[in-house]
């Protein structure tokens, strides 16, 4: 038996029937991480005492490096937050570990979860477990590989844009983007506070279920936590998609899709339909202003919540070579110069100016408008259906550097997810099959708010029928 390749709920069943115990699931989870760390680069780092855990769900978890764990480095993978350690633990953190949780290490991503390569990781790039010249995406690419390669059992992702499900989709795991709400945002370093969400990167549905069942729920800490009633997500697993209403909406259907992925995607609809689902053509019009859009509401949000590393309260500290007297703006200046590398400054910088005054009507004003019709374009679609499919992400997963010096090429490996977080809706991306190279392709799942248990339904029923999770990186 090879520890490091089970599920969740593989490895519950046999500490239940005494087969295994947590101690020795940690001891062989942790030997595989660090011996394939060299290689994947999944880890920034492994936590300072790491013991096996004792309670409902004690499994060895990688925690992605924007989530809080009392005393541990936490840093955004990004220097002006070195050195910093936060005195509580995110509410998902606290969950992790009321259920007997073992927190592994930090999961490296891009610098404040600006990306989808992991490359602007200031401790560099992670790489793809199923090949590791190529990105295992962004933002939460190292918590996708560790999963992929079998360093833990489960991660914690964060999804502004994609960050959680086009990872998922590169490393051929599950990723599930709750509905806006639905987990607590309280420890989660700010990206964009309205676009937000923690979620769980596993190895197949039933783990994603299992785990959003510990981490979901209402958070009087976080203000835009619902308090709505969480349900025993894996009651939906094994419920029946006939008659079940899939939508596909034609604008995701594009030129320039990597054909080996279309045909996956167009394979996976076909599996639906055998299964009785049945297939509607849907419209959802605004998706063409999604990318933009995003980025006029992401780097806004993104500018004001990074305004506050200073120099003063977190992390870095850097004075110029010749500090004036009394000039208490050359440290803010020389800290934030330092501190952040050069795609969180392009943010800061665009978020700055589409909500200076001037510009806040023309950017930022009808920017909210056009978010706006992308969320009504969803609330008409749920009329007709009941989950969207579609493809996670454009290609499989490109090569490191490749699209470094092209952000907007970058930007748009973020096309079908970004409309998800613009709705605040929940969505799932998982396996749907392979390209010439051997590399994962991503079916992504959309439905409406707080329908999680529609889309574990019918993610677990296409699972079933076409077991692509199954498949192992070879590292
Ligand atoms: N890749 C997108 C971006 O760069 C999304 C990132 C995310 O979801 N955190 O903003």
């Amino acid at each position: 038996m090879n520890t490091a390749s089970l599920t969740a709920h593989e490895l519950m069943d046999r500490i239940k029937i005494g087969g295994i115990t947590p101690a020795r699931i940690v001891d062989d989870v942790l030997a595989r991480a660090q011996a394939v760390n060299p290689g994947t680069h999944a880890f920034i780092r492994f936590a300072d005492k790491i013991t096996a855990g004792e309670g409902a769900c004690p499994l060895p978890i990688a925690i992605k490096d924007n989530i809080c764990v009392n005393g541990s480095l936490t840093t955004c993978a990004s220097k002006i937050l070195e050195g910093f350690r936060p005195p509580y633990d995110a509410e998902v953190v606290a969950r992790i570990k009321a259920a007997g949780g073992v927190i592994l290490g930090s999961a490296n991503m891009d610098e404040f979860a600006f990306g989808s390569s992991c490359e602007t990781s200031v401790y560099g790039p992670s790489h793809n477990p199923w090949d590791l010249k190529r990105v295992p995406g962004g933002s939460s690419g190292g918590s996708a590989a560790a999963v992929a390669a079998g360093q833990a059992v489960w991660a914690l992702g964060s999804d502004t844009g994609g960050s959680i499900r086009q990872p998922a989709a590169f490393c051929g795991v599950v990723g599930l983007k709750p509905t806006y709400g639905r987990v607590s945002r309280y420890g989660l370093i700010a990206f964009g506070s309205s676009l937000d969400q923690i979620g769980p990167i596993t190895k197949d549905v039933r783990d994603g279920a299992l785990l959003l069942n510990i981490i979901a729920g209402f958070d009087p800490k976080d203000s835009t936590s619902v308090n709505a009633p969480v349900p025993d997500y894996t009651r939906a697993l094994g419920r029946d998609v006939k008659g079940l209403r899939i939508g596909i909406p034609r604008e995701y259907f594009i030129p320039g899709i990597q054909p080996e992925v279309l045909a996956a995607v167009r394979a996976a609809i076909d599996v639906f339909k055998a299964q009785g689902a049945q297939i509607v053509d849907i419209a959802l019009p605004h998706t063409a202003y999604a990318v933009a859009t995003y980025y006029i509401v992401a780097t806004a949000e993104a500018s004001s919540n990074l305004a506050r590393f200073d120099g003063v309260e977190y992390g870095l500290r850097a004075f110029p070579a010749v500090p004036r007297k009394g000039k208490l703006i050359d440290m803010y200046e020389e800290t934030r110069a330092q501190g952040f590398g050069a795609e969180a400054k392009r943010r800061i910088m665009l978020g700055t100016y589409v909500l200076s005054s001037g510009y806040y009507d023309a950017y930022y004003l009808r920017a909210q408008k056009v978010r706006t019709l992308i969320k009504q374009d969803f609330e008409k679609a749920f009329g007709a259906c009941d989950v969207i499919l579609s493809p996670t992400t454009p290609t499989t997963a490109f090569r490191i550097g490749e699209k470094m010096n092209d952000p907007v090429a970058m930007y748009l490996s973020d096309i079908f997810t970004i409309p998800a977080n613009m709705a605040g809706i929940p969505a799932i991306s998982i396996p749907c099959g392979f390209d010439g190279a051997k590399l994962p392709v991503g079916l992504q799942l959309m439905a409406g708010p707080f329908a999680e248990e529609t889309l574990l339904a019918a993610a677990y029923a296409y699972e079933q029928a076409a077991p692509w999770h199954q498949a192992r990186a070879s590292l």
